[in-house]
């Protein structure tokens, strides 16, 4: 692998191309229709050149985790490709957990909202996502019942599922989880094959239910396998995080 700062320019765009890469063969391996797996580019504690940096190399999709931090960098990566006419939109998904006095801010600035965890946040994103767009929703859940996790354990996910899909300004479109970290493939592709049941379970009820949010840098592989569609890759992207975390 070549060597080079986290911040240059070479090394985004390396470390870019290979994850496309992981992504292609992955996706061929275990017969995927081409561009069914969407790549969000996690940029949570990575600066707004970095983003924009990526976003001229064709990317679209972004993740982020703390809405204090991401307002400000969201505007500045706007300001930074505005004049620029080759980059298609922007679309941000908001991924980290969601405190509700957080709703409004997440409601306004973001596309997708990857962690709806309670009805009471639900409601809130509902009540301030009026005059837009319904904000594209997944439900988190916490398939091994970690203690002290955010999500809903799977038993749950009907009722939430319900309320979201009754929300006029949401639109509920699947599910999404941050398994425990496992090194060992076949360990990985249990939880996400759990996840996959789920969606296919919840998705009779609610047509457009149809993404599964799962699979980070060091697990996109086994997550592909089992029908991830939108996998959540930081460091593989942009190298090691650098700024410091605030919410
Ligand atoms: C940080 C983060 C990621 C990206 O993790 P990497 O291991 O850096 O790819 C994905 N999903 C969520 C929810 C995160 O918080």
């Amino acid at each position: 692998m070549a060597k080079t700062s986290p911040d240059s320019r070479e090394g985004l765009a390396y470390r870019y191309a290979d994850t496309l890469e992981r992504i292609r063969e992955q996706t061929e391996r275990y017969n995927r229709p081409d561009g069914s797996v969407r790549l969000i580019a996690v940029s949570k504690q990575h600066s707004a050149e970095a983003v924009a940096a990526v976003a001229r190399l064709g990317q679209t999709d972004f993740g982020e985790n703390y809405v204090q931090e991401s307002l400000a960098k969201i505007r500045a990566v706007a300001a930074m490709l505005g004049s620029d006419s080759s980059p298609l939109p922007l679309v941000w998904h908001f991924i980290g957990h969601i405190q509700s006095r957080k709703c409004r801010d997440i409601a306004e600035t973001f596309d997708w909202v990857h962690t709806i965890d309670s009805e009471k946040v639900a409601r809130r994103l509902d009540t301030y996502r009026a005059d837009k767009a319904p904000l594209q929703s997944l439900i988190q859940v916490n398939l091994q019942d970690e203690p002290g996790k955010s999500g809903i354990s799977a038993d749950r996910i009907g009722d939430l599922a319900a309320l979201v899909d009754s929300l006029p300004n949401l639109e509920l479109r699947g599910l999404m989880a941050i398994p425990r970290p496992q090194t060992e493939f076949s360990l990985q592709r249990d939880v996400f094959r759990q996840m996959r049941e789920l969606l296919e379970h919840h998705r009779c009820r609610h047509g457009r239910m149809d993404q599964l949010s799962m699979g980070m840098s060091d697990d996109m592989e086994a997550a592909i396998s089992e029908g991830a569609t939108l996998i959540r890759v930081g460091t593989a992207v942009f190298g090691p995080r650098t700024i410091n975390q605030s919410t």
